[in-house]
């Protein structure tokens, strides 16, 4: 199939030529997500975040996956940002919503009532007029209330300007369901954006996470984002928490909330039942960190 050996030739290239797939037309690529939902290749898998302080478990992440039937399995960073090129990213991510969105629904109705799911929003679903019913129609059908939703308002190029997202934003968090703003520090998520948007949290990118151990100025920045969320009374993640030294950081720089291979890489629907069922344990004990010694603070 033509739009297979597309897919695949992109994965490929993924890295080295940016992800378009040229030779797929949008219309192709519609029907192929089509396809790939119909039959079973997207699924969900789920990173658990949890309280830097505490180690107590505070929600998951949703990340999409697609296997293709030859068992090539493409990362989000290939088909997320072709989707975005074109109509597909409205299907793949209300599939995305509605699959999470039905997971923590579940995770409620196992005794789990206080575990919200982020799923990532490419600001190109901003521009679809129906999104917040949509959204609000979603969480009717699968039952989670709309605190255990949280979108991370995420984008590859340039976030939309348009009053329409912004007020459709403001409509969601109306709503009840929380926002926190993705990749904070790279290009788009800017300090104007934290003045449009009703974020309750900001994610740290992991870039400034595993370079904030041997370097001076992303420890700063790390220190100064905390810094800023706080002065503006929102939460704070740091994401690719992957060693007990940067886990130490963080605690030293009173960051709220960690996601990481340090925790755990995120894991299947199976895989988050064991995970929720040793909670009480909750993934690794502080006692497991070793003696690294911790970092200085500035203030
Ligand atoms: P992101 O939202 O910044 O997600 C974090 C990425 O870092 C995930 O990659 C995750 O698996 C990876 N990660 C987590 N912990 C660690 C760690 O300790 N070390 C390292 N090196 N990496 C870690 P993934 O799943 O490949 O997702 C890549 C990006 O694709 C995401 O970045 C997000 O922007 C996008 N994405 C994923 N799923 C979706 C989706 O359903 N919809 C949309 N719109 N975008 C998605
Ligand atoms: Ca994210
Ligand atoms: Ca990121």
């Amino acid at each position: 199939m033509v739009v297979e050996r597309e897919l695949t030739v992109a994965n490929t290239h993924a890295t080295s030529h940016g992800p378009g797939a040229p030779g797929i037309s949008d219309a192709g690529f519609v029907e192929r997500v089509r396809d790939a939902i119909d039959r079973q290749e997207l699924s969900l898998v789920f990173q658990p975040q949890a309280d830097v302080a505490t180690n107590r478990l505070t929600g998951f992440e949703a990340l999409s996956r697609w296997r293709l039937s030859d068992g090539t399995m493409l990362p989000p960073d290939v088909f997320v940002p072709m989707a975005e090129q074109g109509e597909a990213i409205h299907l793949l991510g209300e599939w995305t919503l509605r699959t999470a969105c039905a997971a923590a629904a579940g995770w409620v109705r196992a005794g789990y009532p206080d575990i919200p799911v982020s799923v990532n929003l490419s600001a190109r679903q901003l521009d679809d007029p129906g999104l917040v019913l949509k959204v609000l129609g979603i969480l009717a059908e699968t039952g989670l209330p709309a605190a255990n939703l949280k979108l991370e308002l995420t984008e590859t190029s340039m976030f939309s300007q348009a009053a329409e997202a912004r007020e459709a934003l403001v409509q969601l968090r109306g709503a009840g369901i929380r926002l926190v703003l993705d990749d904070f520090g790279t290009g788009w998520s800017s300090l104007a954006t934290l003045r449009r948007v009703p974020v309750e949290a900001l994610k740290i990118d992991k870039q400034f996470v595993q370079a904030m151990v041997e370097d001076r100025d992303a420890a700063a920045i790390v220190q100064a984002v905390v810094a800023l969320a706080h002065a503006l009374d929102l939460g704070v993640v740091a994401e690719g928490v992957e060693t007990p030294e940067q886990r130490l950081y963080l605690q030293a720089y009173r960051c709220d909330v960690l996601q990481g291979y340090w925790l755990s890489r995120p894991l299947t629907t199976d895989g988050v039942s064991d995970f929720l069922a040793k909670r009480s344990v909750i993934v690794r004990s502080i006692g497991d960190l070793g003696p690294a010694a911790g970092p200085q603070t500035s203030g």
